[in-house]
This record gives C-alpha cells, structure tokens and sequence, in this order.
C-alpha cells in the first residue's frame, strides 16, 4: 500500500511500525480539506515524518490543526511529537489515556483530552469521538458521518484479530465495544493495521462471533476438567501458529476473567505456580 486518497476527504499513509504479528506498519490517516487531522502518526521515523510532511504540503489550502490518537500504544503514539514540532498541530487522546501519559517521561504533549461523544471539528467536517475499550481502556474511534467512515484503530484490523491483554485489556470491554459499533451507519472502516474493509456490518458480526466461538471452546474444554491458561490454549488455538501462542495466552486470559466476573468460572492457585481454572456448574 502507498499513500493516497481513499474517500473524498480521507488519505492513507500507511508508516513502518514495530507493531502486532503479521503486521509490519500502522495506518496514519489524513482526515479533511482545509483543516486536516492527522489520525495516529505511528512512527518516530524521520523518513515516515518526511513523507508525512511533504504529502500535507502536495494537499494545497491543507494545514494540519489536530493530532488525534486511537490509544496510547507505541505504534499509534508515535511521532506525535515530532508532528507537533513541525506544525504546531495540537494533540488529543482519550482522557484516561491522557492522565496516564502525563506521568510517562517522553510522552507527547496532550493539548486535547477527549471523551466519549466529543464532536471534532474541522471546517466543513465533523469527528465524533467513540470510547472503545477492550484492547486498550483508553481506546476511541473516530466516525467521519459525512461519509460514515469509521476510524477503527486497534479495536477492528483489515486482516485476523486483535491481542485483548489484562489487565489493560478486557474481554467484556472489547466486546460491548464492538456492539456499541451497531449504533452506527458504517459504510467503511479504516483500521490501525491492515487494509480497508468495506464490508462493515459483516466484520463487525465477525468479530463478535469469533470471540464468541473462542469463549464457548474455553468452556467446553473447561466442562472436560480444570486446565490452566496454557494447557486451554494448547486445546483451543490448534488454527494458530505456536509461536503466537505466547499472545494467545493472554486472549485466554482475558476471556477467563470475562468468565470469572459472569461468575461462570473460578481459579484455583495450586502449589508450585500454575494456576487452574474450572467451570461453576449450576446448582
Ligand atoms: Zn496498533
């Protein structure tokens, strides 16, 4: 993918990141005409700042006024700074987001805090501010009514799923938030990694129901006997490389816990480390 236009006022600059497995950069999106926002810069890179920079100035009347950031996750986060510098841009995230990063030494400066509901505006253009948890508690998305686009960040990627990792990340979270996505006209989705989905509705669904399916398996290996993380993950993920197993950990995880506060599972701590997990069964 290069850089271009994808929708009438949406560019897709896609930058070299350090980021999930099975992806190599992160999606910076350019959103509006005159006043533009830069969605995730993602990389501290001179080169992708360059690139950056000078794509901005080939979008003639087009000055950038916001920085707005999905989650504060390194490959999102990202040159923010840099981008600041050089335009004068001001930046936003999620208000939890943004108290956390005021005790990080080196973060960006946040100009913005945002919150659920918070209307961008950019001239002729209006963002509004969706707060997704799930992947990570300060995550948002950004919806572009004029053309029901949705910015989706790290809660929906173009290609597989996402890491749902606790204690930052949450199961419950994750999956309300897809839900909540069901209130909205979404003709198009622009993700974090990966590339476009237009076939909103469906991905949505499809997102719900495999962390469904992955639920249900961790209950039905669970009905054949107590198991700790790994030994369900070893059952569950036979479609996933072993390597990914480490992350697939912490998506088991997550579901547990999702289970344990629906008061359907319960954890035993055993001697000699590894925790085991069973079912409640009704009484
Ligand atoms: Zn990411």
């Amino acid at each position: 993918m290069s850089n271009m236009v994808i929708y009438p006022s949406v560019h897709l600059l896609p930058v070299p990141s350090v980021t999930l497995p099975t992806f190599y950069t992160t999606n910076s999106y350019l959103v509006g005409k005159s006043e533009v926002t830069l969605i995730d810069p993602g990389s501290s890179k001179e080169e992708s700042i360059e690139t950056t920079l000078s794509y901005l100035k080939g979008l003639s009347g087009a000055r950038l006024t916001k920085i707005i950031i999905t989650h504060r996750h390194p490959d999102h986060i990202q040159g923010a700074s840099a981008m600041k510098d050089a335009t004068g841009a001001e930046i936003g995230i999620y208000e939890s987001d943004a108290r956390f990063l005021a005790n990080q030494p080196g973060a960006p400066p946040i100009d913005l805090t945002l919150k659920d509901g918070d209307i961008i505006d950019l001239d002729s253009l209006k963002l509004e501010v969706i707060h997704t948890p799930g992947h990570a508690s300060g995550h948002i998305c950004l919806y572009l009514p004029d053309e029901q686009i949705l910015f989706s960040g790290d809660l929906i990627v173009g290609i597989g799923t996402v890491i749902i990792s606790p204690p930052d990340g949450d199961m419950k979270a994750y999956l309300d938030s897809l839900k909540r996505l069901g209130d909205y006209d979404i003709k198009a989705i622009c993700p974090g990694h990966g590339p476009l989905i237009t076939d909103a509705p469906a991905k949505i669904q499809e997102y719900i129901d495999h962390r469904l399916m992955r639920e249900r398996r961790v209950i039905e290996s669970l009905e054949g006997g107590e198991k700790t993380v790994r030994e369900l993950v070893k059952e569950i993920y036979t479609d996933v490389d072993p390597q990914l197993h480490s992350l697939a950990e912490r998506s088991v995880t997550a579901h547990l816990i999702k289970l344990e506060t629906e008061g359907k599972v319960s954890r035993h701590p055993k001697k000699k480390g590894d925790e085991y997990f069973s079912l409640i069964l009704d009484s």
